[in-house]
Formats: structure tokens, C-alpha cells, sequence
């Protein structure tokens, strides 16, 4: 397999397999070019630490992120010649705290940041809203304020990867009856295409979708499609992975629907540079 450039070691306060675990894993599979991504949501930088965590001591992401990326060093010394670690960050909703972003930005140790939007201003995770009980202007309200902080994070730029845009569809589709007619929000975002190009920034296939209700990878081939039409040429794949057992998920599937698109290549970073490799 040629590259799993999405996945969530124990450093992540959703996810189990520790980071070497999560690696051997990928060695053994074969996979090529191998990210760990660890969570690091801005707006939970400073989180006092909960009896309910599981290590206290790592609560706050000002903690995870950055043990993350210490061990990811680590390694990526210890494993070089056995596989291409690649040591990444899952920064998101940067500009809700932007000082936290700029520190993470900064470390020099980073070779990729996938920039992502969980969570709206001033509210929970996707994961966590009862969509299924908000009427239908409200869904509309909820996707039209993702989408335009996701513009906001892309004009800001501050990362090489756009993780998985239209996570919000992922857990509508699953608590929401209805289809949502997603034409409403196509001039916002080519807007993001357009800076994500201008800028070169990659645009992420992430496969996690196909595991779920939805069936679909974030973003859906039909907007792989208009990205490389609109000239965007750098994407990446990622599971997604929260486990070992989910390593290399859906990454076939990833590479079809990035070949379809007309995708000749496809993307993986070191120390922030973007490299291109032929599949
Ligand atoms: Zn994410
Ligand atoms: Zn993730």
C-alpha cells in the first residue's frame, strides 16, 4: 500500500494503540509513506486537567499535541530505513485560537499539518449536535458557518492539508432523514478551491466516510473532481484510523476515486514541502 497519510495514535484523546504500535502496524502492511496525525483542536489548549481523562497529566491539547510530535521525532529515527513516518498534526479550528496554532506551526519537527474544522464558534463537535432534532434551516445555517470558518482557516493558510471537508455530512447522514441540497454552498466552495490552489495546499480524500452511514469519502468524488478541474493537482489520502485495525482503511478505494478524478499523482510532505509520487 502505498501511503496512509490520516491516523490517530493514543496521543489523541480519541484513540487507544500507542504510536509504536500504530507503526508497526503500517510496517508490517507494507505501507510506504505513513503519517501519524495526533489531535490538536486549538480551542482546547488549556483544558485543567479531569479526573474523568484517562492521563490526566496529557489533558489539554497544549500537552497531546505536543508529546505527540515528540514521540513522532523519536520515531522516526528509531524505525528510518524500515518505512516513511511522517510526522503530522491535526490541527484544528486554528483561528479559534490562534496563538495555540501559531506554537504548533512553529515546531520545526513537523513534516505535514492537516488543517481541519470540527467544531462551529461557540459550539460542540459535529459529533456531539442532536442534528436530527434542528430543523432544517438550522442544518443549513450549521453547514453555511463550516463552511465559510473553513474558508476563513484557508485564507489563513497556516497548514498543508485540508482534512476531510464536509465532515459535517458524515453525522448528518447518519441522524438526519432528509437530503441536503448541497448546490446552495458550491460558490463557497470553490472559494475554498480556489485559495487552497492558490496557495498549495492539498485536498484531502479521507476515507473514514466509507466505514460509515454516509458510504461516501469527505469530501465525495464530486468534489475531487471540481478541485483537480478548477487546476488543484496536490492530494492527499487518509483513513482516518482511531485504531490499528483501521490502518490503511479505505485507501484503495481513496486511490481509485483519486485516479477517476484525473489525479496523476499523489501528495506526501517532509518538513512541509509537498512531494509528489506516482501510483
Ligand atoms: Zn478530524
Ligand atoms: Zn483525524
Amino acid at each position: 500500500m502505498i501511503c496512509d497519510l490520516h491516523t490517530h495514535s493514543a496521543f489523541s484523546p480519541d484513540a487507544k494503540d500507542t504510536a509504536q504500535t500504530m507503526l508497526l502496524k503500517a510496517i508490517e502492511m507494507g505501507i510506504d509513506y505513513y503519517a501519524i496525525t495526533d489531535h490538536c483542536d486549538c480551542n482546547f489548549w488549556d483544558l485543567a486537567p479531569s479526573p474523568d481523562v484517562r492521563d490526566a497529566d496529557m489533558y489539554g491539547s497544549r500537552y497531546y499535541a505536543r508529546a505527540s510530535i515528540s514521540r513522532l521525532d523519536d520515531l522516526k529515527m528509531i524505525y528510518s530505513g524500515q518505512i516513511e513516518l511522517i510526522c503530522g498534526t491535526e490541527l484544528a479550528q486554528p483561528l479559534q485560537n490562534i496563538e495555540a496554532a501559531q506554537k504548533i506551526v512553529s515546531d520545526k519537527r513537523l513534516d505535514m499539518i492537516i488543517g481541519s474544522h470540527h467544531m462551529n464558534r461557540g459550539m460542540d463537535d459535529f459529533y456531539w449536535l442532536e442534528l436530527g432534532k434542528m430543523s432544517e434551516e438550522d442544518v443549513q445555517k450549521l453547514l453555511e458557518d463550516y463552511f465559510s470558518e473553513v474558508l476563513d482557516m484557508c485564507v489563513w493558510g497556516g497548514f498543508d492539508v485540508l482534512g476531510h471537508l464536509t465532515y459535517p455530512l458524515r453525522y448528518i447522514a447518519e441522524r438526519c432523514e432528509r437530503e441536503i441540497d448541497m448546490s446552495r454552498y458550491e460558490e463557497i466552495v470553490r472559494e475554498i478551491f480556489k485559495t487552497l490552489i492558490r496557495n498549495d495546499k492539498a485536498l484531502e480524500i479521507n476515507t473514514s466516510g466509507l466505514r460509515q452511514p454516509i458510504a461516501k469519502t469527505l469530501p465525495d468524488i464530486g468534489y475531487i473532481k471540481l478541485f483537480h478541474n478548477m487546476g488543484g493537482s496536490l492530494v492527499t489520502i487518509g483513513s482516518d484510523a482511531h485504531s490499528c485495525a483501521e490502518i490503511g482503511a479505505g485507501i484503495e478505494d481513496g486511490i481509485e476515486l483519486a485516479r477517476e478524478a484525473g489525479f496523476e499523482f499523489l501528495t506526501y510532505f517532509r518538513k512541509r514541502v509537498p512531494f509528489m509520487v506516482a501510483y
